[in-house]
C-alpha cells in the first residue's frame, strides 16, 4: 500500500513525541509502530486524527487505543519473534497488526462479528499473514491453541479471567486492564510454574470486556475511551 511522505513523516512524529519520549525502549516496538500504518485502520471520517495522542471511535461503540497505550502494552509483553500470542480485543485490528509483526503467530478474538470483518479485510490488504482473527468472547481464551507465551487483553475486565491466566504459558506474559467500568489499572502478570507475579503498571480506562469472564453488559456512557 502505497501511502505520501508526509504521512510517514506523521508516522515518525508520533513514535518520538509519544512513545519514545514517555520512555518505550524496545527498538523492536519502536520499530513495529513505525512502520504499520495506524491511518488505514481508522474510520476515513477521522483519519486526520490517526497519529493524534488519543483513542478514537471505530463504531459500535468501540475504539482503536492512543498509540502510547498500544506501545505500552506491547512492550510489556517483551515479545522476541518466536510466540504465539492471544489478543483479546481486535477492534481496528490495530494492535493485531503490531503483534504480528513482533511475534511468529497470533491470535486475535473479537466480539462483535462486523469489527471482526472490517479488521480481517485491512489485515488481508496489508498482507499481514500470520495473524487469524476469529469472533468469540475471548474472557474465555483460546484452548485449542493455548499455551500463550503472550496473552493481551485490549479490553477492561472486572477481574483476572482465569481461563487466560490457566492458557498462559511458563515464562509467558499476560497483560490487561483490571478494575470498574470508568476505570482501571493496567496489570502485567508473569508465569512462573504455578506462580504468577502481578506489576501494576499505570492507571488507565478501556471499554469494558463483556463476556463470561468479563462484565455482563456495557453499561458506561460513550464518553470514556482508550
Ligand atoms: N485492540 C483494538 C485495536 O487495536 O483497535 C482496540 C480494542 S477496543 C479498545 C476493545 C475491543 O474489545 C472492542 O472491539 C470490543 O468489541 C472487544 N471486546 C469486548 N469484550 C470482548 C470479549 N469478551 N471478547 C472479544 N472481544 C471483546
Amino acid at each position: 500500500m502505497k501511502e505520501s511522505e508526509e504521512l510517514t513523516h506523521e508516522r515518525e512524529r508520533m513514535v518520538e513525541n509519544q512513545i519514545r519520549s514517555r520512555g518505550i525502549k524496545d527498538e523492536r516496538v519502536l520499530e513495529a509502530m513505525a512502520t504499520i500504518p495506524r491511518h488505514v485502520f481508522v474510520p476515513s471520517e477521522n483519519r486526520h486524527l490517526a497519529y493524534a495522542d488519543a483513542p478514537l471511535p471505530i463504531g459500535h461503540r468501540q475504539t482503536i487505543s492512543q498509540p502510547f497505550i498500544v506501545a505500552l502494552m506491547t512492550e510489556l509483553l517483551d515479545l522476541d519473534g518466536d510466540e504465539t500470542v492471544l489478543e483479546v480485543g481486535t477492534g481496528s485490528g490495530y494492535q493485531a497488526a503490531i503483534l504480528g509483526r513482533l511475534a511468529k503467530r497470533v491470535y486475535s478474538l473479537e466480539r462483535i462479528p462486523e469489527l471482526a470483518e472490517h479488521a480481517r479485510g485491512i489485515l488481508r490488504a496489508l498482507k499481514v499473514d500470520n495473524v487469524e482473527v476469529l469472533v468469540a468472547d475471548g474472557s474465555q481464551g483460546l484452548p485449542e491453541h493455548a499455551p500463550f507465551e503472550g496473552i493481551m487483553v485490549t479490553a477492561a475486565a472486572p477481574r483476572v479471567p482465569v481461563p487466560l491466566k490457566e492458557q498462559l504459558a511458563d515464562g509467558g506474559r499476560l497483560v490487561l486492564p483490571v478494575g470498574e467500568q470508568a476505570g482501571q489499572i493496567l496489570e502485567c502478570w508473569e508465569r512462573q510454574g504455578d506462580d504468577f507475579r502481578r506489576d501494576r503498571v499505570a492507571p488507565v480506562a478501556f471499554v469494558p470486556l463483556v463476556g463470561e469472564h468479563g462484565w455482563d453488559s456495557d453499561e458506561r456512557p460513550f464518553s470514556w475511551w482508550l
